[in-house]
């Protein structure tokens, strides 16, 4: 049976100063948040909105240590690689200079 009464909605009725963008941080109950986010921020002011990020020093060498995952491309492991990736080039036309290859 259809119950032809019921409005169907397909988009929330946030009108057009919300966007429909969520805030997507996960809720008590384990389901996403489906809050909009403040304006110019990523989260509603319940997940994070309303935060200014670290302030001292500690706090944010602790972010960047949070969000530093293996350092394959960090600033100096990049440049090691370089320098090996130049000596091993370096080798190689010297060895080719010789006629060792
Ligand atoms: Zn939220």
């Amino acid at each position: 049976m259809v119950n032809s009464n019921l409005k169907r909605v397909t988009q929330p009725c946030l009108g057009p100063a919300h966007s429909l963008q969520s805030c997507g941080a996960r809720t008590r109950r384990g389901t996403l948040c489906q809050k909009p986010p403040l304006n110019g921020k990523t989260h509603c002011r319940l997940h994070g909105g309303l935060s200014t990020g670290p302030r001292t020093a500690e706090g944010k060498a602790r972010i960047v240590a949070a969000h530093w995952k293996h350092g394959r491309r960090s600033r100096a492991f990049t440049e090691a690689r370089k320098q090996i990736g130049a000596d091993l080039h370096a080798v190689e036309a010297r060895m080719r200079a010789d006629g060792l290859i």
